[in-house]
Parts: structure tokens; sequence; C-alpha cells
């Protein structure tokens, strides 16, 4: 099977929420998306998106992606998409680094190649556990006491994992505040619930170690990306007693060998997008596994084929490693197709239907912008 051309699509996916902040002051209202479909010579389409979460999230943003597709396409016409680890080799010889827009391509080949042996991309992943996937909230950055009443509008559908955002900056309140947001938002904890304190590497070793002693006794959580840099993290490692999990910080499969071989985290966010696509979060999957890493498993944001993308890797991770999935699904007002996966109890469930599952809406796409 042989990959016979590569449509590249743009939408725009406003914020279900309003507005989204972030440490450091980051807001978003919405988030352009880059969509990638591959025709094999049998005629089959795969399909793959790639997010990123605004332009100063991490070093990606959609016109990027979009100008990594570019530069990459042409090399890819005549391959076989089912070559996955090769296909990412010819990516790395077009263009170096861009895992952004390495992710929609990935992905795509990923689709293709189920639908050609008529099998869920989590059987090619290694198959599924069988569980339901505990299906993680994301609590932005607000007061306590919003933080507090989201928790539990949550907790009443049956999330049992939240992202509580943190990471404000000294003028609006800084490591006090997040301090009340932590005990705000873990006020009401039940039993068998994971809370993730997610700065977005907003915190300094220093404001990090101030926020941690104004904080009550016992609370239960771990403490993701607190700082932007590795020895701020490692610096904070040190001195803490906090489980920390990595997430901006580990992008490259280098990343992870380094968090094993320093023993700088106890876990990763892996992010499909921000890794490059499935074949290296497999490989991210994998290392955490021989390292006793905990996962979780998710996109920097996105539309239907990345929460696909994210349920059938997480499908795959051993129930005690994974702590949560990310339905970026509920965090945007357009879904690019349908995809037979519901939320139900705070869960999900990948659907069995061949490639990623998701059956393509080519209206609301409108026409490619570029056709190889
Ligand atoms: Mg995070």
């Amino acid at each position: 099977m042989k990959i016979s051309k590569i449509e590249l699509f743009g939408l725009h996916l406003p914020y279900a929420g309003g507005t989204y902040e972030l440490s450091g002051g980051r807001t978003y209202t919405g988030f352009d998306s880059v969509v990638v479909c591959l025709t094999s010579d049998t005629g089959l389409e795969g399909w793959g998106e790639s997010t990123p979460f605004g332009p100063n999230y991490i070093a990606a943003h959609a016109r990027g992606a979009r100008a990594g597709v570019e530069e990459i396409a042409p090399c890819l016409i005549g391959r076989d998409p089912r070559e996955v680890d090769r296909i990412n080799d010819a990516m790395d010889e077009a263009l170096t680094g861009h895992n952004h827009a390495k992710s929609a391509i990935d992905l795509a080949c990923w689709d293709l190649f189920g639908k050609s042996v008529d099998l869920p991309v989590y059987t090619l992943l290694g198959g599924t556990t069988g569980h339901r996937l505990p299906v993680v909230s994301s609590i932005y950055a607000g007061t306590p006491d919003d933080m507090r009443a989201r928790v539990a509008e949550h907790r009443a559908l049956g999330y049992m994992g939240h992202s509580i955002k943190i990471g404000a900056l000294d003028r609006d309140g800084g490591p006090a505040l997040d301090a009340e947001r932590i005990a705000a938002s873990l006020a009401d904890r039940k039993p068998g619930e994971y809370f993730i304190v997610d700065a977005n590497g907003g915190l300094l070793p220093e404001t990090a170690l101030r926020m941690l002693r104004m904080l009550p006794e016992g609370l239960d959580f771990v403490l993701e990306a607190p700082c932007a840099t590795w020895r701020g993290t490692m610096s904070l490692r040190q001195r803490c007693a906090v489980p920390i999990i990595i997430d901006e910080l580990a992008q490259q499969d280098g990343d992870i060998a380094a968090i094993v071989a320093g023993d700088v985290a106890d876990g990763i966010g892996l992010k499909i997008s921000k890794a490059g696509g499935l074949t290296h979060a497999r490989r991210h999957r994998d290392i955490c596994r021989a390292a006793d890493m905990t996962v979780s498993v998710q996109c920097t944001v996105g539309s239907t084929l990345c929460a696909a993308s994210i349920f059938h890797l997480g499908a795959t991770v051993p129930e005690n490693l994974l702590r949560c999935v990310l339905d970026p699904r509920d965090m945007v007002t357009i879904q690019t197709g349908a995809f037979d996966a519901p939320i139900r109890d705070g869960g999900v469930i990948p659907p069995a239907a061949p490639g990623l599952g998701v059956k393509i809406d080519r209206d609301l796409l409108g026409p490619p912008t570029n056709v190889w």
C-alpha cells in the first residue's frame, strides 16, 4: 500500500468555556487546528489532526504545523503508511523537529494502517486493557470558590480525575492565591479521586516551595510541570516530597530517557501531538512502563481525531500506570466527525471500529488548502 494523495485542511476550534486561563496570564478563546488526509493507492483514507494549545504554550503553533506539513508531504508520496517508523524517519529527514506538524501525518498513517487490516488502532498499539479510561477534568485557573464549584460539577458527572490549573503572577496573588486554589479544589475530595495540580511551568522553585508551605497538611495530589526549565524542576524535585509529573518539558524520546536517568519525575503528561504522534507516544509509554512511571494520555487540545488518538493509546496503558486521559472534545465547540466514544461515569472506551474509528465530516472541513 502506498500513499497516493495528501490533503491539508485548517479550521478554527472555539474554546467551549469562553476564556481559558493558564499560568503567567496566558488566555485562550479558541485554537487553530491542522487536519491531514492521506489517500492510499487502494482508495482508503487515513485522517490525522494536530491542534497546538495557542502559540505560547510549547514551541508549536498552527501556522508552523501547516508549514511543516507542506515541507514534509511531498517526501511521503509513494511510501507505505503502515511502516510508521520508516514514515517518521522520512519526516525527520525532510524536517528537523516540529513534532506538532508530524503528529497530524503520523495519526493519519495509523488510521490508514488500521483500516487496511480492519483493526482498531489500539490493537496495533498492543491491545486494549478493556478498562473504562478515567477522563480528567480541566479546571482552569480562577477564584478558589469558582474552581471548587467546577470540580464539584465534574464530580457530579462521575469524573474521578481533576487537573487543577495554578500559576498566579505575583501581582495577581502569587503563591498564596495558588495555595488557596489547591485547598479549595481538594476541599471536597472523595475516596479514589486523583488530583493533578498543574502549573504549566508557571512557578519558580522559590514560589513553588512557598506555595507548598502554605498548604494544609495531608492534601493528596501530584504537582505537574511546576517549572519551565529542567534546572528549576530538578531543584524543586530535590527539595519537596510531592510527586512531580513532567508535561511540557517531555517532548522528544530522549527527554523521557533523561527523566528516567535523572529520576526527575514520577510520571509524565503524555501529549500525543507534543510527542510527534502515536509512533513516538507509544515509545514514551513503553519507557514509562519500564521505569514504573505513571502516564496521563492527552493532546495539547483538539477535536475528534485527537480524542480518538488519545483513547486508543490510553487503552493500551496498564491500569495501574494510567492516571487519566483527556477528552479534548469537551473543550471545543466544533467536532470534525462522528466518533462513537461517549463519556459515561467519567470514563470512556474507544470504539472497536477500524483505524481511529472517526467518520470525518468533509463538509465541515471545506476544501483542502493544499493537495499533493
Ligand atoms: Mg499539563
